[in-house]
């Protein structure tokens, strides 16, 4: 039986308080959601901080305030399952609720937060496993070793991103607040994660995630598909998220006839795609072929073969790599297909 390491728990009840606790216990301390990513990892002497402050008694990161006229802001600690469940995200942001809900288990979710899901530690074969069978290894560079088993020669750790989330937020063009006792910066989520296992956020360790703010809806659209082996709870091999707005009707559109023909054109586009490499991957080339475009399927079909050519997936998680490869278009094209 795996156990966690002894730690000291500290439960604050506002901000102001948790920064200073944070700030005050220095590198060995690490704030806790639902714990369902952090637990298991102190457990394999991954991460193994001597102070463990939880951030689920903060009303601030509880809440979901605004619609999608303004715009909605979601607390960092709200939890998966509310995220399924909340009925003005179901309504306004179905693609937010659509990919919380393949995230884990019910269970997990239960427990498992927003926030701890766009914080996630990346994974690999060679890390996600016990103390002892790293050790059989000599461990690995992103913990306690000096080798990285994936690329051998390489001096960066390829470990990768593996939140369902993160796409979606990267396509969205959400923003994170975050909160230090040094003061309140907001992020865009496209900027935040590194190409780097080991370094893989632009947050600093003393920073708490307070919310997430999502843009009004108007006129975009987006949808989300993961590759996994097992439906019930496996993390994504592969995840993409489209967006698609459409243009205002200004001489953008293409004219089939009778105004009730009119097709519009795609005003701004992005494609994402998760769980290949250390941080989410914006395919530029597949936004290219579908901007000033109506969207049909040649036009799909080019932007799925840019996520073809793109996507590099390492041989670190489930799944054959060039099979995995194949499947960036194959789940670029269902992506699309979906906001026709
Ligand atoms: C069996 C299993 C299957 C899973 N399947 C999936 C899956 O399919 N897809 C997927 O995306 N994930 C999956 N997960 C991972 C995990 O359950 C989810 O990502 C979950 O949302 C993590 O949230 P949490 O609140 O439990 O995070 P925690 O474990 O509490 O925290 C995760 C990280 O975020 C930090 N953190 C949390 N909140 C804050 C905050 N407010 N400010 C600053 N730092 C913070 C913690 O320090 C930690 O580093 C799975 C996990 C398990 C065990
Ligand atoms: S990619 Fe390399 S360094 Fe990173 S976790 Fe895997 S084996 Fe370790």
């Amino acid at each position: 039986m795996m156990r966690l390491p002894k730690f000291d728990y500290r439960v604050p009840r506002t901000i102001a308080e948790a920064v200073k606790i944070i700030a005050g216990a220095g590198p060995e301390a690490q704030f806790v959601a639902g714990g369902t990513d952090l637990y298991p990892n102190m457990k394999r002497r991954q991460q193994t901080p001597r102070t463990v402050i939880s951030v689920m008694r903060l009303p601030e990161l509880n809440r979901v305030t605004g619609d999608k006229g303004q715009g909605l802001v979601i607390g960092a600690s709200v939890t998966l399952t509310d995220i399924c469940e909340n009925q003005i995200i179901k309504r306004d942001y179905p693609v937010i609720a659509g990919a919380a809900r393949t995230i884990s288990t019910p269970i997990l979710r239960n427990m498992g937060t927003i926030g701890g899901n766009l914080l996630l530690d990346t994974r690999c074969n060679y890390y996600d496993q016990n103390y002892e069978w790293r050790k059989g290894i000599n461990f690995c560079l992103k913990k306690d070793g000096d080798v990285c088993w994936v690329a051998p020669g390489s001096s960066k750790c390829w470990a990768v991103q593996s939140s369902d989330l993160v796409p979606v937020m990267v396509a969205i063009g959400a923003k994170f607040r975050l909160v230090s006792t040094l003061g309140e910066r907001m992020i865009e989520a496209a900027g935040f994660y590194n190409d780097d296992g080991i370094d893989y956020l632009k947050k600093r360790p003393d920073e708490l995630l307070v919310d997430i703010h999502l843009p009004p809806t108007n006129g975009w659209r987006a949808s989300y598909q993961k590759l996994r082996r097992r439906g019930a709870f496996d993390f994504p091999v592969l995840g993409v998220a489209a967006y698609v707005r459409y243009g205002p009707a200004s001489g953008n559109e293409v004219s089939t006839g009778s105004d009730s023909d009119r097709v519009l054109n795609v005003d701004d586009a992005r494609i994402v795609l998760g769980g290949i490499a250390p941080s989410p991957i914006e395919v530029s080339e597949a936004s290219q072929a579908l901007i000033g475009q109506p969207l049909t399927e040649d036009h799909i079909q080019a932007a799925a073969e840019a996520c073809y050519n793109k996507a590099r997936p390492l041989d670190n998680t489930d799944f054959v790599m060039n099979w995995r490869k194949q499947m960036a278009r194959e789940y670029t094209l269902r992506a699309l297909r979906e906001l026709l």
